[in-house]
């Protein structure tokens, strides 16, 4: 991220190529990413695999890597899954854990030997009976969920109950004889270590049971959720809250943030209420060392040793750490009544969203001339084109080097975990934004890239 940044030319290129904003790809930290897992699973001497949750970000170009790097997709729809087998990525590296599982989709998996993961017992006889129309069998994981940690339940409203998955289990061979039990599977919300660690000591647990049942487990899929570190001082992240909250509180402060907005705290009778509603961006545990963490919680790792089990990783968010890059135009500059500074930008609040209730890292300002940095304070706020009051693409107030003028750049780094896509939508009519690989210094469009690489048909 930091080349490209710094090559000017370029980032107007793909600007003036592929229009604003523009999502540029590249799969160099993707892989490196997944190496990291990969190198933990063998520093303990288990048998491990890494599956990338595809729905953290949709470019095709991603499949085609997860299987040139040899590692898996987690599917989350009939597209993903879609795009996977006509990738060539080979059936063991696919997994299905859409939420919602039509005829379709249990048609494609069948077809193609596709592992998939079953929630509750109408998906579980829908594969049945589309398993027996086919007349294969399929490999199916069952979630589980309802694990204690810190002497509670932790509520899920997906998969079937731990404690009392044994007996379903058991008896698949009898009640669904097309489906073969392959393993367990959990993916908890939030991002908690503990919680984590103890979900997957008692999913071991419960293996062991299974086993000692003469059922065969072959994985325990911990889901993903592996923290991403997006920033580089532990000040400025709690100092940005601190002030934040003053200038909320204090009425001769000065705004931070666009009129005061407190992110997702409530205000009352002088006091701040909740914590801001954001993502965590600054941490200092890496995602594999979280790994390293839930491995010797509770020798979890030896007893997947000793059981013989693979443990299956389907991180999102975290294997795409450094790996994308998010472009845009500016297109006006003008004082609001009250004498903001706002950048208008070729480019709406959907395509870089999360439910994060702001992206907390600063954007990079590339000007078209190597202008002279200006004297006075300048600050600004992002607006973008949607026809609406609240259409900032930051709400924090941006400091600045320079006035913008009109074509010159804004880059956000670091949004190709979730930012990109998850919430883009087409209100307006407008275009979505174009998704381009960068690869060999030249960059690709996404959809063109997957044509190349897909295996031909004769
Ligand atoms: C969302 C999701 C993931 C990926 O989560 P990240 O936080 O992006 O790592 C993995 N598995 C399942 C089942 C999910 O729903």
């Amino acid at each position: 991220m930091e080349h490209l940044i710094n090559e000017k030319l370029k980032l107007h290129q793909a600007v003036s190529e592929f229009g604003s904003p523009v999502n540029i790809i590249n799969f160099e930290e993707f892989f490196n990413n997944v190496s990291l897992f990969k190198e933990i699973f063998k520093s303990f001497d288990i048998s491990g695999e890494v599956y990338f949750a595809r729905k953290a970000n949709k470019a095709k170009g991603l499949v085609i890597a997860a299987r040139d790097g040899n590692f898996g997709v987690d599917t989350a729809s009939g597209n993903e899954l879609k795009d996977c087998i006509e990738s060539g990525l080979g059936s063991e590296k696919i997994i299905c854990t859409a939420a919602v599982k039509n005829e379709e989709l249990f048609s494609l998996a069948a077809t193609n030997n596709v592992c998939v993961i079953i929630d509750n017992l109408d998906e579980m006889h829908l594969a049945q009976k589309i398993a027996n129309e086919k007349q294969v069998i399929l490999p199916i994981g069952i979630r589980i969920s309802g694990f204690k940690s810190n002497s509670e339940i932790l509520y899920s409203r997906f998969g079937f109950p731990c404690k009392e998955v044994a007996t379903l289990i058991k008896d698949i061979p009898q009640n669904f004889p097309n489906l073969v039990f392959k393993g367990l599977h959990f993916h908890l919300n939030g991002y908690s270590i503990s919680e984590r660690g103890d979900a997957l000591q008692q999913s071991i647990a419960l293996a062991s049971q299974l086993q000692e049942m003469n059922i065969n487990v072959e994985f325990i899929d911990i889901g993903g959720g592996f923290l991403m570190n997006y920033l580089q001082s532990k000040n400025e992240w709690f100092d940005f809250f601190n002030i934040l909250k003053e200038s909320i509180l204090d009425n001769n402060k000065d705004e931070i943030t666009f009129r005061k907005d407190s992110l997702g705290m409530v205000a009352h009778q002088g006091k701040l209420i909740g914590e801001p509603k954001v993502y965590p961006y600054y941490n200092e545990l890496p995602a594999h060392e979280i790994l390293r963490q839930l491995l010797n919680m509770h020798d979890n790792y030896n007893n997947l040793r000793n059981l013989n089990i693979q443990l299956r990783l389907e991180p999102g968010r975290s294997l795409l750490a450094q790996s994308g890059i998010t472009v845009a135009k500016v297109a006006f500059r003008k004082y609001d009544m009250e004498g903001r500074l706002l950048i208008g930008l070729e480019m709406n609040r959907t395509q870089m969203k999360s439910s994060s209730e702001d992206f907390l890292l600063d954007p990079f300002h590339i000007s078209q001339n190597n202008k002279v940095e200006s004297e006075e304070n300048l600050e600004a706020y992002l607006v973008g084109a949607y026809c609406l009051e609240q259409e900032l693409i930051l709400k924090r107030k941006i400091p600045l080097r320079s006035m913008p003028e009109i074509g010159d750049l804004f880059v956000f780094v670091n949004t190709a975990g979730y930012m990109m896509h998850f919430y883009e939508s087409q209100a307006h009519c407008f275009d979505l934004a174009q998704n381009v690989i960068l690869q060999n210094q030249g960059f690709i469009l996404d959809s063109v890239y997957f044509e190349m690489n897909k295996p031909k048909v004769c």
